[in-house]
């Protein structure tokens, strides 16, 4: 007998719910109660993954609990919130209980690490597709936005840029790594770790910020349209893992670092000024920051490469529509 709607969210979704004292009412009425601190903004994000789209149809269903819940904190940690409650919109094709088992505790062993409550959500039957919606709390005034950005700002990324594209490119057969190295390109695809306590950080410091998932030339271009502002940076700050520095200096293709995706690290500005305060916060968090270029006041984003050259990656990074 499958089991029904009922069964799943008790076995599966109650049994990894987590608990918070401000739950005041968990999975299982028609609405979830929470009591948020008085005076802190809620931050609320969502995001959908859909298979075949965003993911391959075989991934590791442990892989993808885990991804689902962490898109939607990278985008938490890009506004500098605290994560707290989730909640997670499921639709299957069947009843897969070997399927469920792995997903429900890749989803739950990431919400743990994080403090974060599953306090409802909604079953369905249809071809697989994962929505996840998170809250966060932030004090008053104190979120990075995507605008804010000033000409001469310093900008940083946190992490390596492109390991999930090279990882992504392997599965696909379009490039190679030895096989001791694709492990860790893998679990950059696979389970990106959300950059949540260094978003958190930047409070107070960041002039804007944005988490890097379409790609750093895409992403940073939103954070530059948000004041109708340009950027140059310097190809040879841009931090890479071995494999893909090695891959870059063998295809000359730096639009793998560039437009690569799904890296959800931390793209932010700040004022030259706070150089040396923002290494430090970092060096704190042990977290590598890397400062890549700097605003400028003329729109267009121009990468300079060891010789001299610019590289403009105008129009990179994915796109679900299409079009420029
Ligand atoms: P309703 O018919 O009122 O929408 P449901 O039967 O969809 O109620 O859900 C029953 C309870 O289980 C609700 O509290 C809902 O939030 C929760 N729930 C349903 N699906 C999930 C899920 N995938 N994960 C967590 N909670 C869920
Ligand atoms: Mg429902």
């Amino acid at each position: 007998m499958p089991l029904s709607e009922f069964e799943i969210i008790e076995r599966y979704f109650r049994r990894h719910a987590g608990a918070r004292d401000d739950v005041v009412l968990g999975i299982g009425d028609d609405a979830a109660l929470v009591r948020p601190p008085p005076g802190l903004e809620l931050a609320l994000a969502i995001d959908t993954l859909v298979s075949g789209v965003h993911f391959l149809p075989s991934t590791d269903p442990a892989a993808l609990g885990h991804k689902a819940l962490a898109v939607n904190l990278s985008d938490l940690a890009a506004m500098g919130a605290e994560p707290a409650w989730a909640t997670l919109s499921l639709t299957l094709p069947a009843a897969d209980e070997e399927w469920l088992e792995p997903f429900a505790a890749g989803f739950a062993a990431l919400a743990r690490n994080h403090g974060v409550a599953l306090i409802g959500g909604d079953t369905t039957r249809g071809p697989l597709s994962i929505t996840v919606q998170v809250a966060g709390l932030i004090p008053p005034g104190q979120a990075l936005r995507r605008s804010g950005a000033q000409p001469d700002d310093l900008i940083w990324v946190t992490g390596t840029l492109g390991d999930a594209a090279l990882a992504l490119r392997c599965l696909e057969g379009t490039a190679k790594v030895a096989r001791a190295r694709l492990g860790p390109l893998l679990q950059r695809l696979e389970r990106p770790l959300p950059r949540v306590r260094e978003g958190q950080a930047l409070r107070g410091v960041a002039s804007a910020a944005i988490d890097v998932s379409d790609g750093l030339a895409a992403d940073l271009g939103h954070l530059l349209a948000a004041e109708r502002h340009g950027a140059t940076l310097h190809a040879a700050r841009l931090p890479l893992s071995a494999p893909v520095q090695e891959q870059v200096a063998a295809t000359g293709d730096w639009m793998l670092a560039l437009a690569g995706g799904d890296d959800y690290e931390l793209c932010f500005t700040t004022d030259a000024r706070h150089r040396a305060e923002v290494e430090s916060r970092f060096t704190a968090l042990g977290t590598p920051c890397a400062c890549i270029g700097q605003v400028r006041a003329h729109p267009g984003l121009r990468v300079v490469l060891e010789g001299g050259e610019v590289l403009d990656p105008a129009g990179a990074g994915y796109r679900h529509f299409g079009g420029r």
